[in-house]
């Protein structure tokens, strides 16, 4: 464990610490955009398990080529290597104020996984777990219309959420991405690929205390302003124990 504090990564506005977070929801449903508002909200770090595995395909890695095909079909890459992603990300002191999983766990053996792994974990506070929901349509629209930066991994839509200038990221000026799996046909074997592995571990969080579903639809404001408030509602119910565990 390293000894980065927990002050070092939080904004010194910020009164409210959600914790580990998981969002969960369909492909294109938002969950990478609200990562990234709720990372800059809380200065807490977004884990993405797709943007982890795009590092690996980009740097042609063994783990990047072996995913490469399975994600380009919208298959998902096997539980033991995004497990190995995670364990070794986790690990990492940025991480003990909280953080957002984001795009994890995907399958029950990934969920079941993360179980087991949490206690071991820093001093261990629970996870909360927050589900966007949007209709089926709307995210075909979305996954067809996104763009991504490829330097800053800013999210853009075509149709909703459009750079100032066509194709070209606000931030950093590098030209914008579509991806590969962003495809009709890739976007119907991930939407399958998310109605028979991912919905189980979906409605294993849903029994618990720690769920809560937010809708989707409206602006990146006022869909943030719902996640923020539900996690305000889940915390207080499901509060962090920061305090060092004893043994
Ligand atoms: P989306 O949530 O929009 O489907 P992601 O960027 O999270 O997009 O994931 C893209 C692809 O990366 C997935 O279709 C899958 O192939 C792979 N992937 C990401 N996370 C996981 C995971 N937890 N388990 C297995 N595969 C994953």
């Amino acid at each position: 464990m390293t000894t980065d504090s927990a002050a070092q990564h939080t904004p010194a506005s910020a009164e409210f610490l959600p914790g580990p977070v998981l969002l969960l929801g369909a492909p294109g449903v938002g969950k990478g955009t609200q990562a990234q508002l709720l990372m800059a909200a809380f200065g807490i770090p977004q884990i993405s398990t797709g943007d982890l595995l795009r590092e690996h395909v980009e740097n042609r890695s063994q783990l990047g080529i072996r995913a490469k095909t399975l994600m380009d079909s919208g298959q998902l890459v096997p539980d033991e290597i995004v497990n190995g992603m995670v364990a070794d990300r986790l690990t990492r002191g940025d991480t003990l104020p909280g953080y957002i999983l984001d795009g994890f766990p995907r399958t029950e053996g990934q969920a079941e996984w993360l179980d087991a792994k949490l206690p071991d974990l820093h001093n261990a506070p629970p996870l909360v777990a927050i589900k966007l929901h949007v209709a089926t349509e709307e995210l075909l629209r979305r996954i067809t219309g996104r763009r991504t930066c490829p330097t800053c991994k800013r999210i853009y839509n075509m149709y909703t959420h459009p750079p100032a200038i066509t194709g070209i990221c606000d931030f950093d000026g590098t030209p914008l991405q579509h991806r590969s799996d962003d495809t009709e046909e890739a976007f119907y074997r991930r939407m399958a690929e998310y109605d028979t592995k991912t919905a189980p571990v979906i409605e294993h969080y849903r029994a618990q205390s720690c769920f809560r579903e937010v809708d989707g639809v409206g602006s990146l404001d006022q869909v943030e302003h719902r996640i923020i408030v539900a996690l305000r509602d889940l915390r207080a119910h499901v509060p962090l124990q920061l305090a060092p565990v004893s043994h």
